[in-house]
């Protein structure tokens, strides 16, 4: 068994290759924490804490409140909130009446909710009375029966800086909420409901806990059906990786939205399920997370490579207290090993690079925090979690070191796409989660990401990927990001275009770059065309939005 499962041999000794995990409602993470540390803090948001009491009451209650609204088990509940208290009660209030939370980016725009909205068939959504307005405005394309609005005054005081997502209106004008029978006061369904006990009929292996929709950043958006266990197994398998020792003693700093599945699995069910204190950060501010982590003293920071790279480029990063910081997960996109290195110089922590997909709630594979890690891989699967690069097509396992696509199998995996069973199909095929990324896996069972299989450029026949040549770029001393993508060429079918963002006050000329690329990249895959820009696009988890580059680029051809 050990010959196809490499890794294994390298596991930290504390980690075993198998475990149970409980089969329970994702709510228990809290109520169990609350139970055995009641008086604990469980949230610090804005200088103020919330003990584990206070929000397991908290949230007994808004279940109590969505019953009274007439949800029952299955029925679809959008939370549209940035990381904030009202959103975790609201996450596991309706985790408890066995509904289905629909997660909902705060910063989408009309379109993009109705259709998130629409087609979740959500029947009520939370969110900040600064966001109704576009609620209320694409209500008749959708299902909703009611809407829950919370106030920022519920957060007060609240400088005017950390108004994230949200832009106030500039000519100040005060919003007014209509409400109704069908417009709730967040506050007032609190205190009027009578809180309801846990739906005791959810099957956990069968029950969607929650509806994440996938990051878009190809393709059309498809919600990701998460049972109670796969999101319960995931939060359990990270602790056993990484936090194993340390329950009731980690500080969690929550930068990472709780709206998207990383900052949902790593910071809010890690932090409940190690009676930990979850420090809710509503927006990414360089300032702002240096400041808190020299006066909160996070030990816990997981993250994307974007925020790393935000803080080590900070002129005045050393001057803060930093050494808390102990153990940081990054995830969601190649972590660059410079990037790795000064940040650990930073902070004397550990920061290692994983990898996961919404679509595996999402963690699959890591480097271990103390044991042998390797720069520039995604590390090891983790416990119960079996891995292999197999060809795309064929589903036959590649040899060792050739590139092929990874494909994932472990508790943690879906229970398919919701309302989609061609694409449920296609991804999920005998068992095994097809995740459109190329890996190889080494002797030692240490996968690399080569690329996503979508972003394959192919150029006079070869195919290139654009990760190989985002690294080349990205070692030159006077880049600070740089992305690579395929645009249409006459005579090759596809050629290489680079964006590039410089590091502030770098000079760079085309000439000069195409010189270091030569010596280090093979002549078909140097890029032939190269933009200077001052930022690139980004989801809010960092992610470079590929599509949006792409659809600019043909938008300006048409136009050209
Ligand atoms: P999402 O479902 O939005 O979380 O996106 C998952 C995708 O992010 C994966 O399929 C990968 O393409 C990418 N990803 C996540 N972690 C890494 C990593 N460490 N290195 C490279 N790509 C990653």
């Amino acid at each position: 068994m050990d010959s196809v499962k490499p890794w294994l041999r390298h596991y930290p000794v504390e980690v075993a290759s198998t475990y149970e995990y409980p089969k329970h409602n994702v709510a228990r993470l809290l109520i169990d924490s609350a139970h055995t540390y009641p008086e604990k803090p469980a949230l610090h948001f804005m200088g103020k804490t919330l003990s584990y009491k206070e929000v397991l009451d908290a949230a007994y209650r808004f279940a109590g409140g969505l019953r009274e609204l007439g949800i029952n088990r299955g029925d679809r509940v959008a939370i549209m909130l940035p990381n904030c208290p009202t959103a975790v009660i609201a996450y596991f209030g309706t985790l408890m009446l066995g509904a289905v939370v629909v997660q909902t980016n705060p910063l989408y725009k009309e379109r993009e909710l109705a259709y998130q909205l629409a087609d979740s068939g959500s029947t009520v959504i939370i969110t900040l009375d600064l966001l109704y307005g576009r609620v209320a405005n694409v209500q008749d394309k959708t299902n909703l029966k009611h809407v829950i609005v919370t106030s920022i005054k519920d957060y007060l005081p609240f400088p005017k800086n950390i108004l994230y997502p949200l832009k106030l209106r500039k000519d100040g004008i005060k919003i007014t909420i209509p409400y109704s029978e069908t417009v709730r006061s967040y506050k007032e369904l609190l205190q009027k409901s009578v809180p309801v006990s846990l739906c005791a009929d959810v099957e956990p292996e069968q029950d969607i806990a929650l509806l994440q929709y996938t990051g878009g950043t190809t393709g059309i958006s498809k919600g990701v059906m998460l049972t109670h266990y796969n999101l319960v197994a995931n939060a359990y398998q990270c602790k056993y990786w990484f936090y194993q020792t340390r329950t009731g003693e980690e500080r969690f700093l929550g930068a990472l939205p709780c709206f998207h599945v990383f900052g949902l699995t790593v910071l809010l069910n890690q932090s409940m399920l190690t009676a930990g204190m979850l420090i809710l950060i509503p927006k990414f501010e360089v300032d702002e997370i240096l400041a808190t982590i020299a006066r909160l003293k996070p030990t816990v920071f997981p993250g994307a490579p974007t925020m790393y790279i935000g803080l080590i480029h900070h002129p005045r990063a050393e001057a803060y207290e930093l050494s808390s910081i102990n153990v940081c997960i990054s995830g969601s996109a190649p972590l660059p090993l410079e990037v790795q290195e000064r940040f650990e110089l930073l902070t004397g922590g550990r920061l290692i690079e994983g990898y996961g997909l919404t679509e595996a709630s999402p963690v699959t594979h890591a480097n271990p925090i103390w044991g042998y890690r390797k720069i520039g891989t995604i590390g090891t699967p983790l416990p119960d979690t079996e891995a292999r690069v197999v060809d795309p097509d064929s589903g036959e396992e590649m040899p060792l070191g050739q590139i092929g696509e990874l494909t994932i199998r472990g508790p943690q995996v879906m229970k398919g796409y919701w309302n989609r069973p061609e694409d449920t199909a296609s991804t999920l095929r005998e068992g095994w989660l097809y995740t459109g990324d190329m890996a190889t896996m080494d002797e030692d069972g240490y996968f690399t990401i080569v690329d996503r299989k979508k972003d394959m450029i192919i150029a006079g026949g070869y195919n290139i990927y654009p990760r190989e040549i985002e690294e080349v770029l990205f070692e030159h001393p006077a880049i600070q990001e740089a992305v690579a993508v395929g645009v249409p060429d006459s005579y090759r079918g596809e050629t290489v275009k680079a964006f590039i963002v410089l590091k502030p006050g770098a000079d760079l000329v085309e000439r000069d770059l195409e010189e270091w690329c030569r010596k280090r990249l093979a002549a078909y895959k140097i890029p032939r065309q190269v933009e200077f820009r001052d930022s690139l696009p980004k989801t809010i988890v960092g992610k470079v939005l590929r599509r949006q580059l792409l659809e600019e680029e043909a938008e300006r051809n048409d136009k050209g």
